[in-house]
């Protein structure tokens, strides 16, 4: 089982901006590790804190290339460059997605685990999750990316959903 559940649309920790990283020692590691293994669990391709609800500028990633899974602390987006229209969802907003266009090439820096300096040029799918979990990190979910058109179309369908699942809740209450 998945050391954490993950946070879903609704829930305010992820419209809630999150606090920089001041010490990278043994906990922050273990925050880390747990991390991975919840989004590999998932299954994902990025994690960020907030998705957990622990409210701290980092996140975890593995774009599936065989290089394994990766920490950012404290990340920043330093340069952005090009655009890239691609089908994203988010892992807090599950069963949907939608083509959204975000910068081709990012420049990332942050902190590693051990506290070494990063510096990341990125393109297409890492340039993508660079951006979504950088997103996470200010209190900002992919819907919000959308144009006027969908992000009304996503809201409604995420109201229905929101429905429904009061309904059940409500069924299963009075059983
Ligand atoms: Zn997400």
């Amino acid at each position: 089982m998945a050391p954490y559940d993950i946070r879903v649309y609704g829930d305010p920790v992820l419209r809630t901006p999150a606090e920089d990283v001041t010490n990278i020692d043994a906990a922050l590691r273990r925050l880390a590790e747990d991390m991975l293994e919840t989004m590999y669990e998932a299954p994902g391709v990025g994690l960020a804190s907030p998705q957990i609800g622990v409210q701290k500028r980092m996140f975890v990633y593995d774009i599936n290339d065989g290089k394994g899974g990766f920490t950012v602390v404290n990340p920043r987006i330093v340069e952005r460059s090009g655009e890239w229209d691609y089908e994203e969802g988010c892992l807090s907003v599950p069963g949907l997605s939608w083509p959204i266009i975000r910068s081709a090439r990012v420049r990332l820096t942050g902190w590693d685990l051990d506290g070494r300096e990063l510096d990341i040029e990125a393109d297409e799918l890492l340039a993508r999750v660079f951006q979504h979990e950088t997103d996470h990190l200010d209190g900002m979910l992919l819907i919000e990316r959308l144009d006027k058109g969908q992000r009304r179309q996503a809201l409604r369908t995420l109201r229905n959903r929101d429905i429904g699942l009061s309904l059940h809740q409500g069924r299963a209450g009075r059983a």
